[in-house]
């Protein structure tokens, strides 16, 4: 067993407001104006940081590509007038040693850069006994042990204000989302590294603003400790990202709408509750598990008759039988087709997998 990583809780990062700490700000750092537009529109009694990227990882180059060191120093001017923490996004060696110079509280290693080890080992040492806090994000592809690598390998140089972005992850089908958030991926992070902050990037996620306020949501829900939102005095106009940003006034509006659960209790009879509630479910996961077994059990004894027949162990009408049937049936317990479309497809790769475990067996 590696030994656990402990964290520095948000409370300790010297944060104004950590509880939820909320960092907004725009895409792309653009120009003094709108920086300082932007920042001072804010509800300070929320925000604590603004963010802005100085330079930016376009997919294809001739697009905006950021406007460099410059932009630090309009951060440091955000600082000044409002007292906001300043954030933005490092790539490189050089780009950490220019943030360091400016004095930048925050800095975050972006969705590309979590993919590359090497790029994250490179940052790594050069942050080594450095005092900031940094973000890691998720990579693009939906693999919680590299952004586990990556976290780790910053906490090995000493960094102990560390928080995980959760930015969504590339999508290869269509899809409501910009980026699908695949939430059970932060949750599997959660439980391997207990005590790391996890901020949700819900305008990364979303892609355009109408769906922001229901991810972030369900980021508290999920007991989050924060949100990072892109934020622009003037949307329709920015440089990066203008389909998903939203003015400072909207984001007040949508930040008091928003409700903070609380992930503990003490009442009593809540728990007890909750307690009974538990105990049926585990009880039901157990039945569930019990009836998988079985159900394999008898898909075994249908490939040894497929065996002796030497027949193809997958039939296409068969298949189509049990969706049609299982989506009927799921649609009058209240499951959605896609869950019952996943649920069945797992089962049904687990029963070819016995079944060909069995036909393959030499007698
Ligand atoms: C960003 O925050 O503007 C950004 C480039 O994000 P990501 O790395 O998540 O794509
Ligand atoms: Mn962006």
């Amino acid at each position: 067993m590696k030994a656990e990583i402990k964290f520095e809780p948000i409370a300790n990062w010297g944060v104004k407001n950590p509880k939820p700490f909320i960092i907004a700000g725009p895409c792309s750092a653009e120009s003094e104006e709108q920086m300082v537009e932007t920042a001072r529109g804010m509800d300070l009694t929320k925000v604590s940081a603004f963010r802005a990227g100085i330079w930016k990882p376009r997919t294809r180059p001739n697009m905006f590509e950021g406007v460099g060191p410059v932009g630090l120093q309009w951060l440091r001017t955000v600082k000044q007038e409002t007292g906001l923490l300043t954030a933005t996004e490092v790539a490189n060696v050089k780009h950490v040693y220019e943030a360091l110079k400016a004095g930048i509280d925050i800095i975050w290693i972006g969705a590309r850069t979590t993919t590359n080890p090497f790029a994250v080992q490179e940052i790594a040492d050069a942050l080594q006994g450095v005092d900031i806090t940094v973000l890691i994000k998720n990579p693009i592809n939906p693999d919680v042990e590299l952004w586990v690598g990556a976290i780790e390998r910053i906490a090995r140089a000493g960094i102990s204000k560390i928080g995980a972005i959760h930015r969504g992850f590339s999508r290869f089908e269509k899809s409501a989302y910009r980026n699908p958030p695949h939430w059970q991926i932060p949750l599997d992070l959660r439980r391997m590294l207990p005590t790391l902050p996890i901020i949700c990037d819900p305008s990364h996620i979303a892609g355009n603003t109408s769906l922001l306020e229901d991810i972030s949501q369900r980021a508290f829900d999920l007991s989050y400790d924060g949100l990072i939102i892109e934020t622009h005095c003037n949307p329709s106009v920015a440089l990066s990202d203008a389909k998903q940003q939203i003015t400072p006034y909207e984001l007040s509006r949508m930040l008091g709408r928003l409700a903070l659960r609380s992930p503990e209790t003490s009442d009593p009879g809540f728990l007890q509750n909750l307690e009974e509630l538990r105990g049926q479910i585990d009880k039901l996961d157990v039945e569930i598990i019990r009836l998988m077994g079985t159900r394999m059990r008898v898909s075994e004894d249908i490939g040894k008759v497929k065996k002796t027949q030497s027949i193809t162990i997958f039939q296409a009408g068969r298949w189509d039988e049990i969706m049609n049937k299982t989506i009927e049936m799921g649609a009058a317990e209240g499951l959605s087709p896609e869950f019952i479309n996943n649920l069945f497809k797992a089962i049904h790769q687990e029963s070819i997998n016995h079944q060909t475990d069995i036909m393959n067996k030499k007698d």
